[in-house]
């Protein structure tokens, strides 16, 4: 049984409810980062942990809706059969994944019951790491049957949304939306990572991703994870005009959009660097908050973060925007990708805000 106030509302009610009430839904941080530091180690698959150590999942969970998520995904990442094959867990699809949307299910629920408000449980779906045919191996129907078998489990386990994540590939895109409606009546949402010279690693753009998904009828389309923060905020502005949500002059968050199709942005915090055997990001909360801010202003209003991300950043994004501080006065990245018209000045002003960050950044312990 569920406790989720607006359960009785579709999760498309509830999305444009938290939209229509805040202007905007904040989703979690990294899962990956949090399950390090609780001791996974590399090699092994985070989503056995939804079994194995159900408690820590929740923690995970629990410590995003504390610092202000809305919505909340759940640790499934890799929980296709091609993935979990690598591990020799692909027989334990369905049950994994029920596990994982079951203990953010719980998370969810406990955090409704407690305070009254509604939480949304997305079932994170990741790229199944193959090529399709003719790149590779898998065939259309291989794929589709693969992200049809994880949507069931999510379901079963109490998910609200399916949440394809993480993709490079529009082909594959469309065979996991294609999978999971084949499983599901779920609404579906997909990101993808612009993480390659601003376009995905297979080449797509955010004004390509608009374009192609548009007609889909998804909830939500947008942008996580990548290399540069600059891509990401570029991808996103792409998506928005492709859907035609720019806001215009005087139009405030509250207004309605002209497309029910929402747009996400899950940005690493920063850009990641190895420091010996970790990957470390040097994203600070102020940095991410401020890029959160910029994104809302844009039209985007699905905002959390990924790789690097933790509940310290959840709770500054959560506290800016929500109006509790002010926005940090950190200016928009540059990228180093795509050429910008930035003076000198702004660059070398920058550079000395980045140093100063990183000079903060080394004061705390940083978890990759
Ligand atoms: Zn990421």
């Amino acid at each position: 049984m569920t406790l989720n106030p607006l359960m009785t509302n579709t999760t498309d009610t509830v999305f444009s409810d938290l939209i229509a009430s805040q202007g905007y839904v904040i989703a979690d941080g990294a899962m990956g980062t949090q399950l390090f530091a609780a001791g996974l180690d590399s090699g092994n698959p985070p989503e056995a942990w939804n079994v194995d150590h159900p408690t820590k999942i929740q923690a995970v969970h629990q410590a995003y809706l504390q610092a202000g998520s809305d919505m909340i995904l759940t640790n499934s990442f890799g929980a296709n059969s091609f993935r979990l094959k690598l591990h020799n867990l692909h027989n334990k699809t369905l049950e994994l994944n029920e596990a994982a949307a079951h203990n953010a299910r719980k998370a969810a629920d406990e955090e409704s019951e407690r305070n009254g408000r509604p939480v949304l449980v997305a079932g994170s779906m990741g790229p199944t790491g193959e090529l399709l045919s003719p790149l590779g191996e898998m065939t259309v129907s291989a794929c589709e049957e693969a992200y049809a078998r994880q949507a069931e489990g999510l379901a079963a386990g109490g998910a609200d949304l399916l949440w394809v994540e993480t993709m490079s590939d529009l082909n594959e895109v469309m065979a996991a939306v294609s999978g999971a409606r084949m499983a599901s009546i779920l609404p579906v949402a997909v990101t993808m990572s612009f993480d390659t010279v601003g376009r995905t690693m297979m080449g797509v753009t955010g004004q390509m991703m608009s374009q192609h998904l548009k007609e889909l009828d998804l909830v939500a389309i947008g942008a996580n994870c990548g290399n540069q923060l600059a891509d990401t905020e570029a991808a996103v502005v792409q998506m928005i005009a492709g859907l035609g949500r720019e806001k215009s002059e005087g139009e405030t968050s509250n207004d309605v959009p002209s497309t029910s199709t929402a747009v996400i942005v899950k940005a690493n915090a920063g850009i990641p660097e190895w420091k010996r055997t970790a990957m470390v990001y040097n994203g600070s909360p102020e940095m991410m908050a401020a890029s959160a801010h910029r994104m809302l202003s844009a039209g985007a209003t699905i905002i959390g973060g990924c790789c690097g991300t933790t509940s310290e950043h959840i709770r500054k994004i959560s506290s800016v925007l929500k109006g509790g501080e002010p926005v940090p006065d950190i200016p928009a990245p540059i990228s180093a990708s795509t050429p910008s018209e930035n003076t000198t000045t702004t660059r070398r002003r920058q550079r000395r805000r980045q140093r100063t960050q990183n000079n903060d950044l080394r004061k705390r312990p940083v978890v990759p």
